[in-house]
């Protein structure tokens, strides 16, 4: 699967549901966002016959997103039928880790082979107020992370998302954890989408984290964690894990996308910003294959995002994140 611009295309990130049990205030708006309807959803059958199509054009990775994931029915079920498709070779899961301690081992057991947690914050407080949940749900968070390393998965990649007055200066000490802990930390750039504009002011940008880490003791460059993502790390002399930075507003890296994206109800979107998708649910339906309405995807993937900060034209559209799977 090779686009216009000569990207080839092996990863797909599948979004199982919108909905997820945090509010998280970058992703989703507190109130008021239109679910998808239970009956327009993809079934665990025809995500799996999509991607053992897509494999036999050249899929190979594919990794499993939301709203969070953990909470559609079942999980490690999808998980074990994507493993067994021919040609797909890594499995991965992004996940809030609350529902982990429950899922976890099924997951490894069905063949899930990483996971990415995010985690804002080491501050309750500060959770109650990213997350708008309570605070038992930031200990449900930490007992999740346990969970996974209990499991064996590894890497364990922990996705922070900075905002300026709610854990930017927490920066230092998550850079600090990676010392002792193999976890790989990844700072993330703020994205505008339609229900975050609040946020612009808080917006950080990783050259900043990175010059306040640096201010606590050098990193050094370093290859980063299996996942060839568009993450670029570093790492203390001796540390067991890594500092990534993921700068989709500063540096795009939309030269080396490899990634297309599937929506809950079964659009494929070959950029996570814009409004270009295509429907593969109706052909699947219908006649049983989607390799033309794939091709069509892949022929329309744009050059590059065109987000900019403080403005949500360049989100296509998106109101949240949580909508296509971040
Ligand atoms: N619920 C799961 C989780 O939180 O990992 C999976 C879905 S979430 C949408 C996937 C990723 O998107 C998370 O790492 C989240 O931090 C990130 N994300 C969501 N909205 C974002 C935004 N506006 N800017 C940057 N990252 C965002
Ligand atoms: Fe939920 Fe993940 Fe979005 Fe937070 S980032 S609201 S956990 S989907």
């Amino acid at each position: 699967m090779k686009d216009q611009f000569g990207r080839q295309i092996r990863y797909l990130r599948i979004s199982v549901t919108d909905r997820c049990n945090l509010r998280c205030t970058y992703c989703m708006p507190e109130e008021g966002l239109p679910w998808i309807p239970k009956a327009e959803m993809l079934n665990y059958e025809e995500i799996a016959e999509i991607v053992r199509q897509m494999a036999d054009m050249g899929l190979e990775r594919v990794r499993i997103t939301g709203g969070e994931p953990l909470i559609r029915h079942d999980l490690p079920r999808l998980v074990e039928m994507i493993a067994a498709v021919d040609g797909i070779d890594d499995i991965s899961l992004s996940t809030n880790a609350i529902l982990l301690p429950r899922f976890a081992g099924r997951l490894r057991d069905a063949g899930l082979q990483r996971v990415n947690v995010s985690l804002d914050t080491l501050d309750k407080d500060a959770f109650v107020k990213i997350a708008r949940r309570p605070a038992r749900r930031f200990e449900e968070t930490l007992i999740g992370l346990r969970a996974a390393e209990d499991a064996g998965f590894s890497p364990i990649k922990i996705n922070c998302v900075l905002m300026r007055g709610l854990n930017d200066n927490e920066v230092p000490a998550f850079a600090q954890m990676t010392r002792r802990r193999p976890w790989h930390v990844r700072f993330i750039e703020l994205m505008p989408v339609g229900e975050n504009l609040h946020l612009t002011d808080r917006y950080v940008s990783t050259d900043e984290a990175l010059e306040r880490i640096n201010g606590v003791g050098g990193l050094e460059p370093d290859p980063g964690p299996l996942g060839n993502g568009p993450a670029v790390y570093y790492r203390f002399p001796g540390g067991r894990g890594t500092v990534g930075v993921i700068t989709p507003m500063s540096h795009n890296y939309c030269d080396r996308c490899n990634r297309m994206r599937l929506t809950a109800d079964g659009r494929l979107r070959t950029c996570l910003f814009g409004d270009h998708e295509v429907d593969l649910k109706g052909p699947l339906r219908e006649s049983g294959t989607i390799e033309a309405a794939v091709l069509e995807a892949l022929a329309g993937k744009p050059k590059q995002h065109y987000l900019q900060i403080g403005s949500a034209s360049g989100s296509g559209g998106l109101a949240a994140l949580s909508q296509v799977g971040g």
